[in-house]
Parts: structure tokens; C-alpha cells; sequence
């Protein structure tokens, strides 16, 4: 039996945009303010995944919620279970949006809402393609579990607690990436920086604040110093104007008597690609770090000024290495906190670490402290640490998926390994595939993300395809 995929899509394609955007107008950033027993990364990611199951529901699939952690939608029977894995979450909206990033827009083909391309739009494709599975009802010989999770962007929370409870899939994809496939992922472990929160130069730092999570590139930060004099006041916003006109960044600058607040406006990206982003942090510290601050402001200062700003593979601060297969190790300063006599465990700069085979966390922590710890700063290492991931190329799953790629797009499809940890790495068998197209621009964790109404669609078609030839 042929099967028009497209054309089954095609036939889909008003339910399936009404059910994406009812999705994308839910606001599922992650509130830990607002968490609660029932709502564990706060009331955002919770609506989300119950709106996503509710689906599931009023599709006719088997549902399960895991105590809104996470959850899933199942269908067919089978010894083996084939996973796709995607994620209701969203990384915060940000500045910088044309549109209300909670009010999806379609506009020029293109879907503009927080979420769009990570995770919902994808996802969206997936469910449609396993509803086209059923509504065929096409004979299979394996179990399909569409797992959805609620905490990707952070902390992996739903997960951990999801295979606290249910078993792991035997193989599977996450639409979370790119295709053709993304078949290996570097490691991934965050180390922060400490300083003490003292102060003794001529110049105090009283705050300093950059960043909204670990994976992203701060797009904004600011800062309030008092300075020893009005005229060193407006020296220094005179030296601020200069300093924006040469950079790649804007900002303001306001004095108040001894006291100025500064604040200085980059470019947020993904924090696996840390070049592609102009991270506010670190140049608003190599601006700052030429005024006479002394201490523990200083050292955090001169941290970032001289071993992270534009550091994007590790080399000033000693961490450099690079693995034929997987590229060179990234390194993002995405969080940056200081404030005057603040607890140490307060001050701090987040160091998010993407790293190739052939260096532990171990090592990175070493070799950085080789050269952090003569701005007196200490290390503390994050919580999560997930070591590279690679499934062959010959493995039936990459081999399957890549066919069905070329099926249908006529291009020859190849392996890819990236910085980003997707879901794929849950699975010992699990990879990422798709949706972002060769060629797309990647608006990912940035302000007016997007995904195209025929990406979304073509992808549908190439997952239906995919999980009917892996479980059939
Ligand atoms: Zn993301
Ligand atoms: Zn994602």
C-alpha cells in the first residue's frame, strides 16, 4: 500500500493549526515562584501538558498523566516500544518581540509565537502524524509512546520523575532539532563561578545582573556602580556612548549624583551556540572592568572581561577541546548575579559547558580552575551532567530515518551532532529529528521565534511516514 503522506497531512492542516495555537497561547514558562504540589515547575508547563494529553484524550489514544510532571498518549500493541519525545515548556519570552509572543500570529507563511519551532510546533507534528497512524488504521507490531514533558528547558525534572515511574521506550525520536537527524550530542554540565560580594576600590559595584537561564545568551544586562565624583559621573556616561558606538550593542546610561545604572542591551541566542548571540554580560563587564573597582566586584569584573567575553570555545578561560566527530566544546555565560556584600553562594557567573568525547566534567572543572582561581573565584558545579551521546550511523533507527528523509525531500541524508541536548539522549536508542529544515534560521530561545506553516506540515508528513516504516 502507497500512502500520500503529504496529502493526509494536507487534509489535517486546519485542525491541526486551531489545536498548535490554542497550545502556543498558553504561557509555559517555568515559574518556580508559583510551583505548587500539583504543579511542580508552577501552573505554565502544567496547563500545557494537560491541554497537550487533552488531546490525546479527545483523539481516542490511551492517556497517562504522571502526577503533571509529565505524561503520555499511546497507541497500537507490541514487545517493543517506539518513543518520540517532546516538551511542553518554553524558555522565557524575552525583549525584542513585534508580536505578543503568547498570541500566536501567522504572517508571510510563518507561525511567530514562543514556542513555535521549540517545542510545541514540532511536537504538534508528531501527535498529528500518530493521529493519521490511527485514523488509517494502519496493522503495526510495535507500541508508539508520545511522551510529553513539561520541564526540558530547565532541569529534566519530568523526566527524571517520569522513568521513576514508567519504563523506558525501547528506541525513539525527539522532534526537538534538525533533520536530517541529529544522531549525537555533546556533553553537557554547567559550572559557576563564585566571588565574594566585597567591594574596596575607588569605584562599587552595588549590582550587577545579566541573563535569564543557563542555555541562552543574556540579550540584557545592567548594572548600578557609585563612582568617586559627579564629574567621574559624566565621564563615565560619556565613555558609555563611545563604548555602545564601537560594539555591536545599545544601552542607556543614567547618573544620579556618585551613583550610575547602566544598562546594556546585546543579543539572546541558544546557549549551545553561544557565537551567534552578542551576550550582554560579558561586554557590559568589559566595560565596567576599566574603572578602578577592587575585590570581589573586581575579580568578577575582570572574570568575565578578560577569560569569558567572546570565550565561546573555551579558549582563554583553558577549557578548549575538540573531537573529530563532535567538534569543539562551547562554553555560554548565560546567568550572571552580583550584589555588595552579598553571600558568595549569591555571586556568581553560570558557565554552561557543551563538550566533545574525550573530556569528563571532572577535567573541565580542573583546567578551569587553573585559571579562575587566580581572580580568587570557586567553583561549584551544577546538578545535571550528561556525557556526550551517539548512536551509529548503521543502527537501524538512523539508517530508517534517514531514508525517510530522502524519501521525502530528495536530499541525501548524513549524521550531525550537536551542542543542544534534546530528549533524543533519554534513550541509549534515541536520537533528535527534525523539525528545522536545512537551510532554516534558527529562531530558537529568541525573540519572534517562528516556524514556517510548510515546515510544519512537510514535517508531519516525514514523522508519520517515519514512525509507520519504524513500527510497522
Ligand atoms: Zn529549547
Ligand atoms: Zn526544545
Amino acid at each position: 500500500m502507497t500512502i500520500d503522506w503529504q496529502k493526509e497531512v494536507e487534509a489535517r492542516k486546519d485542525d491541526l493549526l486551531k489545536d498548535l495555537f490554542d497550545l502556543l497561547r498558553i504561557n509555559s514558562e517555568r515559574d518556580d515562584s508559583k510551583k505548587t504540589a500539583d504543579a511542580p515547575f508552577g501552573p505554565g508547563p502544567r496547563d500545557a501538558l494537560l491541554h497537550m494529553l487533552g488531546y490525546g484524550e479527545r483523539d481516542g489514544f490511551t492517556v497517562k498523566n504522571v502526577d503533571n510532571y509529565a505524561g503520555h498518549i499511546e497507541y497500537g500493541e507490541g514487545d517493543e516500544t517506539l518513543g518520540i519525545f517532546g516538551h511542553m515548556d518554553v524558555v522565557p519570552a524575552g525583549d525584542g518581540w513585534d508580536t505578543d509572543p503568547y498570541e500566536p500570529v501567522l504572517k508571510d507563511g510563518k507561525i511567530f509565537a514562543r514556542g513555535s519551532s521549540d517545542d510545541k510546533g514540532p511536537s504538534m507534528a508528531a501527535y498529528y502524524a500518530l493521529k493519521i497512524i490511527k485514523e488509517l488504521e494502519l496493522p503495526l507490531t510495535k507500541k508508539i509512546r508520545f511522551v510529553v514533558g513539561s520541564d526540558e528547558e530547565s532541569g529534566w525534572g519530568d523526566m527524571n520523575y517520569y522513568f521513576e515511574h514508567e519504563e523506558k521506550p525501547d528506541f525513539g525520536f525527539s522532534p526537538d532539532a534538525e533533520f536530517p537527524i541529529i544522531n549525537g550530542e555533546k556533553g553537557n554540565v554547567t559550572l559557576k563561578l563564585h566571588f565574594s560580594g566585597d567591594n574596596s576600590g575607588e569605584y562599587t559595584l552595588n549590582e550587577f545582573a545579566a541573563g535569564l537561564r543557563e542555555n541562552m545568551v543574556p540579550g540584557a544586562a545592567k548594572a548600578q556602580v557609585t563612582v568617586p565624583s559627579a564629574e567621574a559621573a559624566a565621564e563615565l556616561e560619556k565613555a558609555f556612548a563611545e563604548f555602545t558606538t564601537a560594539n555591536p550593542v545599545s544601552g542607556t546610561v543614567k547618573a544620579d549624583g556618585n551613583t550610575v545604572a547602566i544598562e546594556l542591551v546585546g543579543k539572546s541566542a541558544h546557549g549551545a551556540s553561544p557565537q551567534a548571540g552578542i551576550n550582554a554580560g560579558t561586554f557590559l563587564a568589559l566595560f565596567l572592568d576599566q574603572y578602578a573597582f577592587a575585590g570581589g566586584g573586581k575579580n568578577f569584573l575582570h572574570t568575565a572581561a578578560t577569560y569569558i567575553h567572546e570565550d565561546f570555545y573555551g579558549e582563554k578561560s583553558g577549557v578548549a577541546h575538540e573531537d573529530a566527530k563532535m567538534g569543539k566544546l562551547t562554553m555560554n555565560a548565560g546567568l550572571f548575579a552580583f550584589a555588595a556584600d552579598q553571600a558568595e553562594s549569591e555571586n556568581y557567573i553560570a558557565l554552561n559547558f557543551r563538550y566533545p568525547k574525550g573530556v569528563t566534567a571532572d577535567d573541565l572543572e580542573n583546567e578551569l580552575n587553573n585559571v579562575v582561581s587566580k581572580e580568587n573565584a570557586s567553583i561549584v558545579r551544577g546538578e545535571r551532567n550528561m556525557a556526550p551521546h551517539y548512536v551509529p550511523e548503521n543502527d537501524p533507527l538512523v539508517a530508517t530515518l534517514l531514508q525517510v528523509y530522502e524519501d521525502h525531500t530528495g536530499e541525501k541524508g548524513h549524521e550531525q551532532i550537536i551542542g543542544g541536548g534534546t530528549y533524543g539522549r533519554l534513550l541509549e536508542r534515541g536520537v533528535a529529528y527534525g523539525a528545522m529544515f536545512p537551510g532554516y534560521t534558527d529562531t530558537m530561545h529568541q525573540a519572534n521565534e517562528f516556524m514556517t506553516l510548510d515546515d510544519l506540515l512537510r514535517a508531519a508528513a516525514i514523522y508519520a511516514d517515519a514512525i509507520y516504516r519504524l513500527a510497522k
